[in-house]
């Protein structure tokens, strides 16, 4: 295959799955409950250090009152996860939080005059890698590129600071008990940070990759019946949080038990993989199109209502129709036609179960009425 430096980049910054973004909410939420963590017991020391242990007032002020702020942050973090809120940038603006948080505790030092301790820091400059490590819990590319970026920009700036405001080599800084310092060092951490952010994005792509594998039916390649009920469910929710409608169709192939007697299984499983390949050109990337049994298949169409997916559902009943197929058992082409129902949220059901349940009865309907149709909101298309 050729290499595409656009699809490449477009690759790398596309929206992830709307089944694995529901994976990342679970992920963001185990981030907030161990950011709520650290944060407690980063309030809990700089306390306990004041009370028994002789500390300069404005530094002891300082750092409660950063870690105080930092608490403060987590706990409203979590509290707007636990209770469902996550709107797509949020990850972004939580990572961006959780780099920051690690620049400004090195920055900090540089404050108290204390730069050999920010640029060779021991413990707070791996805060970085816990950082990065979990964005691939929020299995999004591009969280994953924007923190690793986010955080060799900021280290790299606190360095350059310092490197360029101290003569941090001076030997009145003997015996130099955060060591000395040197660029090939320094440069040696912005590789090790910018190899674990490449580790992440690894880790999430080969996570979509996964989940690509695990829900595309192979015969073939549209979604599998569980990814299309997980699907169904993330759209429901999607269109009444947002007050949108969808509309969602049941498609069965018409005799195909006569033609698999006719022409053989390998006649039939020709014909399912040329229907499979029409829904693939007639809908969507927003629209998900599966097979969900036999010769049985399932469209959920967001943010389309039934007059709109109807005239979507005839043009794919009709290109069907119109797409005779050549089987080796016949020198004559054979005739494959659908049948299909539909149903739209909200005025034909609220529930996933109750809207599948109207569209497979219209989808009955229209086998009754003949084949070879669509049946919509009660009334009939005649072919
Ligand atoms: P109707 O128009 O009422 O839907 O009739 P039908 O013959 O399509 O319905 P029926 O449910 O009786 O038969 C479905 C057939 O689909 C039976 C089965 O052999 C065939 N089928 C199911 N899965 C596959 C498959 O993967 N490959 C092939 N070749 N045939 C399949
Ligand atoms: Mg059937
Ligand atoms: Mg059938």
């Amino acid at each position: 295959m050729k290499f595409s430096f656009r699809k490449s980049v477009a690759s790398l910054w596309s929206r992830p799955d709307p089944v694995l973004a529901r994976a990342a909410v679970a992920g963001e939420l185990l981030v907030a409950k161990v950011r709520l963590g650290l944060a407690t017991l980063l309030l809990v020391i700089p306390v306990i250090n004041s009370l028994f242990f002789p500390v300069e007032p404005k530094e002891a002020i300082v750092g409660v009152s950063l870690t105080a702020a930092t608490f403060l942050v987590a706990l409203t973090v979590y509290f707007l996860i636990s209770r469902e809120y996550n709107p797509p940038w949020f990850s972004f603006v939580s990572t961006s939080f959780d780099v920051t948080l690690v620049s400004s505790a090195l920055v900090l030092f540089l404050f108290m005059n204390e730069p050999h301790t920010a640029v060779n820091s021991k413990v707070v400059f791996e805060g970085y890698f816990l950082v990065i490590g979990a964005t691939s819990l929020r299995y999004d590319k591009r969280v994953c590129i924007t923190t690793g970026l986010l955080a060799f920009g900021q280290y790299f700036a606190i360095v350059y600071f310092a490197a360029h405001h101290w003569d941090l080599n001076n030997v009145e800084y003997s015996p130099y008990p955060y060591g000395l310092f040197s660029w090939s060092a320094q440069i040696s951490r912005l590789i090790i940070m910018m190899t674990a952010s490449a580790l992440s994005l690894a880790l999430v792509s080969r996570s979509q990759r996964l989940l690509q594998l695990a829900t595309r039916d192979p015969l073939t390649g549209l979604f599998s019946r569980g990814y299309v009920d997980d699907r169904f469910a993330v759209e429901l929710s999607r269109a009444r949080r947002y007050d949108k409608v969808l509309t969602v169709a049941v498609i069965d192939a018409d005799r195909f038990k006569l033609l698999n007697d006719t022409h053989g299984h390998q006649a039939g499983d020709l014909a399912l993989q040329k229907i499979g390949a029409l829904l693939h050109d007639t809908f969507r990337q927003s629209d998900t199109a599966g097979r969900y049994g036999g010769e049985e298949f399932v469209v959920i169409l967001p943010e389309t209502d039934m007059t709109a997916a109807q005239q979507k559902m005839e043009f794919l009943r009709e290109s069907v129709a119109n797409t005779p197929i050549s089987v080796a058992t016949s020198a004559e082409k054979v005739q494959v036609t659908i049948s299909a129902g539909l149903a739209s949220f909200p005025q034909d059901g609220e529930s996933a179960a109750e809207l599948f349940a109207l569209a497979d009865e219209r989808m009955f309907q229209a086998k009754g009425q003949g084949r070879n149709r669509v049946v919509a909101g009660g009334e009939v298309v005649l072919s």
